[in-house]
C-alpha cells in the first residue's frame, strides 16, 4: 500500500502516520516516487483505508492488489517517460509516452575503432542511444569478457561524438560505482535480474535503468525485480522483455510478444524490446523488431556490427548496417499506425545549412523548452497531438483559435513553431493553410508530421447511442465517417469548426443527446465518454501536418526534436505563363536532373479566374547542387514562385 504524503505535510503529521501504520501491523518506509512524497506500507497489517486517507497530511492512499506496489498501475495511471542522458544544452533521450525509441549498437565493446563506427552508423539510420557491453556475462568462462572500464570509455567517447547517451550492462554492484559517472544508463542483463543486491545498488545510484527479464522469468518476478529498483530510490526504469528459454530450439529464446501488452496494463513503465537476443538469428530479427512495434513496445534495443561476421560475441544474430537501415525505414512507417512516431533527436555536430535552414543554435534550442508551439483547437485535438509527437508530450503549447493565429504566433515570436494541418489522405489539400503560406511570406516549413486519424463518437457520460439526435463535427468529420452516420439516418448532422472544438461545445452545453466526432484524445482531455471508437469508413486515414518556423533573413530555425536527418522533401508552389508547354517546361526541369515529384496539384487563384496555382512536392536529391540549380531555373520559368521550405519527410 502507497500513502501519497500532501506537499504541505508537516515532519509532526509524517511521524504520527508512521506510528498509525506499525500500529497496525505495517512496516513502513518513506521515499519519494516521482515528485511525491509517499510512505510505502508493506506487511499483513489490517487498516479502514478511507480513515487513513482523512488523516492529516494524507494527499491520498493507493492500495494495490498486487505484490508489487511502485511499479503498478494501481499506484500510477499515467505512464512513465523516462529521460536518459539530458544535459544543459541536448534535451535527453525520452523512453516511453506517444514516441519510438531505438538503441542500437554491437554486443560488446571490442576496440575504439569499432564502437566508434558503429555509433556512427546507427546514428546515420536514426538510432538515438548506443548499446554496448563493456562487461559482457557470458555462459563460457573462455568466451570474450569484455573490455571493462577501458570499453566504458570507448563507449563514453562514441556516444558524444554521436550525441547519442549510452547504455551499457553493470554485472556487480562493486563496479557499478566506477561506472556511474561514464553510462547514461545501466543496464541489468536477464542473468541478474533477480542478483538482488546489484537491484539494490544500482537503484540507489539515481541513474536511469534497463531491467532485462530473465529469460525463465515470469512477468511477476519481472516485475517484483523493477520494485526492488524503484524502492532503492530510481524513478527511471525501462523493462526489457529479450526472450524467454521455452521448448522451442529454432530460435535462441521465445520472444513473449504477449507480455508487451500485459505489462503495458499491469505498469506504467515504460516496455522495450530486445529482438536480437530474443530472436538469435540475424535474418529474423527485423520481423519480431516490428512485431514488437505493433504490439505496442515503447522501443528496441538491437545489435548492429559494422562486420558481423567478425564480430567477437553475438554475431549471428547482430544486423547489418543495411538490414537496420531498411528496419529503421520500415518503424518509421508502422509508428502511425499504432498511434506513434519514431523519436529522433539532433546532432550535436549537424550543421543543417540547407537552402537556408540550419538547426536552433544554442541559444534558441534553450528557448524551445521555454517558448511554446502554437496549435489551432481545443484540448486534445488531433493538431495537439500532431504537435506532441513532434516536439514530445512536455512542450509547452499556445492553443490559438484559427490557421491565421498560428502564422500570427510564430511571426510575432509569442511561439518558436507552430503545427499546421495542410493534407487529408482522403480529402484532400486544405487550400485555407496553403493560402496562408502565400500571405505570410517569412514562414517556411521545418518538418513533417503524419497523424493515423481514429475517429470516435464522444458523448456526455450519461448519453447512450440510443439517446443521441444531434451529432457535431467538422465537415471532414463527417466525411470521414460517413458509412457510419448512413447507419444512422435519424441523427442531425450539424457542422462545428474544429473537431475538438465540437467535443467542447458538448461540454459548455451539459448536453446530454448531442454527440461529437473527434479523436479519443479530445474526449480524455475534456472528460467526455467514447461511445464507439474507430468510424472511420477507412482505417488508412492520416492528416499530414507540416511545422513551421519563422524565417530570419534566409534562416529558419529548425527545432532540436526535429532531429538532425538532412531535408529529403521540399514543398514549392508557383504560377506559369499563359503558353504552350509552360508547366511541362517546369516538370523537364525536375526530370532532367532527376528530382521525384510526389505531389501536383492544381487550385484556382483567388480573384484570378481561370488561372491557377500549382502546389508541388519534391524529393531533394543528395547532391544538393542540382538541387538549388533547378529551383533557380524553375524561379525563371514561372510566376508567384514560393520555395515553402526544406524539411525531412514522415514517412
Ligand atoms: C546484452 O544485451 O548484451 C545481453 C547480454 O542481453 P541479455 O542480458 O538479455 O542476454
Ligand atoms: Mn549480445
Amino acid at each position: 500500500m502507497i500513502v501519497v504524503l500532501s506537499k504541505s505535510v508537516s515532519s509532526h503529521d509524517k511521524e504520527m502516520l508512521r506510528i498509525y501504520l506499525r500500529d497496525r501491523g505495517f512496516t513502513v518506509r518513506e521515499q519519494f516516487f516521482g515528485e511525491d512524497a509517499i510512505i510505502g506500507a508493506s506487511g499483513k497489517g489490517i487498516v479502514d483505508i478511507r480513515e487513513l486517507g482523512l488523516l492529516p497530511g494524507v494527499e491520498r492512499v493507493a492500495a494495490t492488489s498486487k505484490p508489487y506496489e511502485l511499479v503498478s498501475r494501481e499506484t500510477r495511471a499515467e505512464d512513465t517517460i523516462v529521460t536518459v542522458g539530458a544535459d544543459p544544452s541536448l534535451p535527453g533521450v525520452r523512453i516511453g509516452g506517444s514516441r519510438i525509441t531505438v538503441i542500437a549498437g554491437p554486443c560488446a565493446v571490442e576496440s575504439r575503432e569499432q564502437i566508434m563506427e558503429t555509433a556512427a552508423l546507427v546514428r546515420e539510420s536514426g538510432a538515438v542511444m548506443l548499446r554496448g557491453g563493456a562487461y559482457k556475462p557470458r555462459t563460457s568462462p573462455y568466451a570474450f569478457q569484455g573490455l571493462g572500464m577501458q570499453g566504458l570509455e570507448f563507449m563514453k567517447e562514441a556516444g558524444e561524438a554521436q550525441g547519442m547517451p549510452i547504455v551499457t550492462e553493470v554485472v556487480s554492484p562493486e563496479i557499478a560505482l566506477q561506472m556511474k559517472d561514464l553510462t547514461d544508463m545501466f543496464q541489468i542483463g536477464a542473468r541478474n535480474m533477480q542478483n538482488f543486491e546489484l537491484l539494490k545498488k544500482v537503484g540507489s545510484l539515481g541513474k536511469p535503468v534497463l531491467l532485462k527479464r530473465g529469460p525463465s522469468a515470469t512477468i511477476e518476478e519481472w516485475l517484483l525485480s523493477a520494485e526492488y529498483l524503484l524502492a532503492a530510490g530510481t524513478a527511471d526504469v525501462v523493462l526489457c522483455e529479450r526472450g524467454i528459454r521455452t521448448f522451442e530450439t529454432y530460435t535462441r529464446n521465445t520472444l513473449d510478444i504477449s507480455a508487451i501488452p500485459v505489462v503495458k496494463g499491469l505498469s506504467h513503465l515504460p516496455v522495450i524490446v530486445d529482438p536480437s537476443h530474443a530472436v538469435g538469428i540475424r535474418a529474423k530479427v527485423s520481423s519480431a523488431a516490428l512485431a514488437a512495434i505493433a504490439a505496442g513496445a515503447d522501443g528496441l534495443t538491437v545489435e548492429v556490427h559494422p562486420r558481423p561476421d567478425e564480430a567477437l560475441s553475438d554475431g549471428p544474430q547482430s544486423l547489418y548496417p543495411e538490414q537496420f537501415e531498411r528496419l529503421m525505414r520500415d518503424i518509421e512507417a508502422l509508428a502511425p499506425v499504432v498511434g506513434k512516431e519514431l523519436l529522433r533527436t539532433p546532432h550535436p555536430a549537424a550543421i543543417r545549412s540547407f537552402h537556408g535552414f540550419s538547426p536552433l543554435d544554442g541559444e534558441e534550442t534553450r528557448a524551445v523548452g521555454e517558448k511554446p508551439v502554437a496549435f489551432c483547437g481545443e484540448n486534445g485535438a488531433f493538431a495537439e497531438q500532431a504537435l506532441m509527437r513532434a516536439f514530445g508530450e512536455g512542450v509547452p503549447r499556445l492553443q490559438v483559435k484559427s490557421f491565421s493565429g498560428i502564422f500570427d504566433a510564430v511571426l510575432e515570436g509569442s511561439a518558436i513553431a507552430g503545427v499546421v494541418p495542410v493534407e487529408n489522405s482522403q480529402t484532400g489539400s486544405i487550400h485555407e493553410n496553403y493560402d496562408l503560406f502565400l500571405r505570410y511570406g517569412d514562414i517556411a516549413i521545418v518538418g513533417e508530421i503524419k497523424l493515423r486519424i481514429v475517429h470516435c463518437l464522444i458523448a456526455d457520460e450519461r448519453a447512450s447511442i440510443d439517446s443521441i439526435t444531434i451529432v457535431r463535427s467538422h465537415p471532414q468529420g463527417f466525411a470521414q465517417c460517413k458509412e457510419f452516420l448512413d447507419k444512422h439516418p435519424q441523427w442531425i448532422l450539424e457542422p462545428a469548426t474544429t473537431t475538438a472544438g465540437a467535443v467542447a461545445s458538448i461540454v459548455r452545453e451539459g448536453a446530454v443527446k448531442v454527440a461529437a466526432i473527434a479523436g479519443e484524445a479530445a474526449a480524455l482531455a475534456q472528460g467526455l465518454k467514447v461511445i464507439k471508437a474507430g468510424i472511420e469508413t477507412n482505417p488508412l486515414n492520416y492528416t499530414r501536418f507540416v511545422i513551421i518556423s519563422r524565417r530570419v533573413g534566409d534562416r529558419a530555425p529548425v527545432p532540436p526534436s526535429l532531429g538532425s536527418l538532412s531535408p529529403n522533401k521540399a514543398s514549392l508552389v508557383f504560377s506559369v505563363p499563359d503558353e504552350p508547354g509552360a508547366l511541362f517546361g517546369c516538370l523537364k526541369i525536375l526530370s532532367d536532373r532527376g528530382i521525384n515529384l510526389s505531389k501536383l496539384e492544381s487550385r484556382p487563384i483567388q480573384g484570378k479566374p481561370w488561372e491557377y496555382l500549382f502546389y508541388v512536392d519534391v524529393g531533394v536529391p543528395d547532391t544538393t547542387g542540382d538541387f538549388e540549380k533547378a529551383i533557380g531555373e524553375l524561379k525563371a520559368k514561372t510566376r508567384d514562385f514560393h520555395h515553402l521550405g526544406a524539411y525531412r519527410a514522415s514517412l
